[in-house]
């Protein structure tokens, strides 16, 4: 990466800001970052800004020879809450499980996974790979069952007097507790919320025996409905209740099974791991935030809180029900189905972490991939603006070098339009894309691949049937014997063009210049030298060969329709 794009883009200012933070705090130690998700079922595509933040970041303070640590905490020792709808091999018995930690609960039915966590951590394990993030990641449960925060509980325990006081003065805004890493908020994960958080009312502080900021799975039932009634510093001897009906008395120096309350679970990890940069949700942007609470609370542990931009929501627009297969979640996952990992990038790097987008599953894909296409196009001839540049730069790669591409990228309408007629059918659609540019033919699918693939899947799974193009078997005698000796010209202008305009470029020509022709001017007239109503004559020169090749009024663009329909069934419906 060239050095004068260095502070360029809202990426390089945080860089900035984080290696000089990192230096003053830990000087000569790795910058180390953080993103925390919970794998409480199929984790949200909206989620992925959790990691992209900081992972941009660190990969910018990694290029500028920096050692970097991005640490990816799988809250998977929290209590598993609800049972999402919808998911495959799941079925209401799942409830039984709730209150025990989310690596205690069995995997849906079918998977080849151990557990519930571990299955719903694959699929983004998986999809992080494919987009070349780098990072650390820490099961909270591998870490509390090993006892490695042992010293941390006894401290908060210690000092609950202190934590209390802190949480004591954002109680009476319980709203405020919504824990950061399960974006998007729906009521339901509220509440749930709430319920970890050491502000709701299941915080420790209902057992009469003061405020704990720890809470017990219970050893006999395995959930986390249990009370602490009382705590013994000195000997650290914890006594629980459960309502199963469980009680004992456990020696919290040696007892691995249970964990910080949410509020204060946070703050510890960023002082034991000396997080430099964090980013969380703009809906914890609220006075009682655990954001806001955490870094009154990780004094405590000695630590300070870190760089925490508030990012914004990313939508979704337009995903088909049918494909949210997953709980009607749509995941990373299904993302990077439909769109390569370098576009999937550069939405999260091309906009600052408080600017909301969405990621386009609908029409609108088609429109992205053209204004990808066109900034590749000014990267490679030079024009491109520094800050458009530096998020080029950001979504091709990373520090550890390109990502794979696509030999030969060719417009993803095209690919999608050639899918749609083909319906995926290689011996087809290799036909096809051999003629688009005779100059220069595709002489393999393998070469516009993975792109093609992306863009068959995009048509299969997210374009609906009715939207679908399907192409007349037999000619529509009715519609061309009934036309004017006006529409037969245009056709026939246009079948007689056919062989020498058979390439994508030539046949463009073709399909606009035949109305131009008709109308008296050159086929090569450019819109000055023309009349407004050529506008008109082409628009329904189109609807027609759109009526006559796929019984509709519009459709692909006509030279990629043409070009898939093949010469001489187009002849045969045009009534050659
Ligand atoms: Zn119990």
């Amino acid at each position: 990466m060239a050095q004068s794009t260095e502070t360029t883009d809202w990426v390089s200012r945080y860089a900035d800001e984080v290696i000089a933070e990192s230096e003053r705090r830990a000087p000569g130690k790795p910058v180390v970052v953080a993103s925390g998700l919970s794998p409480s079922g199929p984790i949200h595509l909206g989620n992925l800004r959790e990691v992209m933040t900081p992972h941009l970041v660190a990969d910018e303070v990694r290029r500028r020879g920096h050692e970097v640590r991005h640490v990816l905490s799988w809250d998977d020792y929290d209590r598993y809450r609800k049972v999402p709808l919808g998911i495959e091999g799941v079925d209401d018995s799942w409830a039984e499980h709730i209150g025990k930690p989310l690596t205690s609960v069995p995997a849906p039915k079918g998977s080849a996974y151990p557990n519930w966590a571990e299955h719903f951590k694959a699929a983004m394990v998986d999809a992080l790979a494919q987009l070349g993030v780098e990072y650390d990641g820490i099961s909270q449960t591998a870490q509390y069952t090993a006892g490695t925060y042992r010293e941390q509980i006894l401290h908060a325990m210690k000092h609950r007097g202190d934590i209390d006081a802190i949480l004591a003065q954002y109680r009476t805004k319980p709203k405020a507790a919504a824990k950061k890493s399960q974006k998007p908020v729906d009521e339901a994960e509220l509440e749930a919320a709430e319920g970890s958080g050491a502000a709701g009312e299941d915080d420790g502080s209902g057992g009469g025996a003061g405020y704990f900021p720890y809470k017990p799975y219970c050893t006999a039932c395995g959930k986390d409905f249990t009370t602490v009634t009382a705590y013994d510093d000195d000997t650290t001897e914890l006594t629980y209740t459960c309502t199963c009906g469980h009680g004992e008395t456990v020696l919290l120096s040696e007892f691995n099974g249970g964990k910080l309350v949410w509020k204060v679970d946070w703050p510890m990890r960023w002082a034991y791991e000396g997080v430099i940069f964090e980013p969380s949700g703009v809906d914890h942007s609220s006075p009682g935030s655990s954001f806001q609470v955490g870094g009154q609370i990780v004094g405590i542990f000695d630590g300070t809180q870190p760089i925490g931009p508030m990012y914004a929501f990313v939508g979704i627009s337009g995903m088909a029900k049918m494909s949210s297969s997953k709980g009607g979640v749509p995941t990373p996952a299904d993302a990077l189905e439909i769109m390569e990992p370098q576009l999937l990038r550069w939405l999260y790097a091309r906009r600052r972490p408080n600017q909301s987008f969405k990621i386009a599953f609908d029409q609108e894909i088609q429109r992205l991939y053209d204004e990808w296409d066109r900034l590749d196009a000014k990267v490679a001839d030079g024009t491109v603006l520094p800050a458009d540049a530096a998020a080029y730069a950001r979504a091709v790669g990373t520090a550890a070098g390109e990502l794979p591409k696509t030999p030969r990228p060719l417009p993803y309408r095209t690919l999608a339009s050639v899918a749609d007629i083909t319906a995926g059918h290689d011996e087809q659609t290799l036909r096809i894309l051999s003629e688009l540019d005779p100059e220069k033919p595709v002489t393999s699918l393998d070469e516009v691949r993975p792109r093609l693939d992306r863009a068959e899947q995009w048509i299969t799974s997210q374009v609906p049937a009715d939207q679908r193009t399907i192409v007349r078997e037999e000619p529509d005698t009715e519609l061309l014997g009934s036309l004017d000796d006006q529409a037969k010209e245009s056709l026939r202008l246009l079948l007689d063009g056919l062989d020498e305009h058979w390439s994508l470029d030539g046949l463009t020509h073709l399909v606009y210049g035949v109305p131009k022709v008709q109308a008296g001017f050159s086929a090569d007239a450019t819109a000055k030298e023309l009349p407004p109503e050529i506008k008109t004559a082409q628009r329904s020169f189109f609807a027609l060969l759109y009526r006559l090749l796929v019984s509709r009024e519009t459709g692909p663009r006509l030279p990629t329709l043409l070009l898939a329909v093949g010469a001489g069934r187009v002849r045969k419906l045009l009534g050659a």
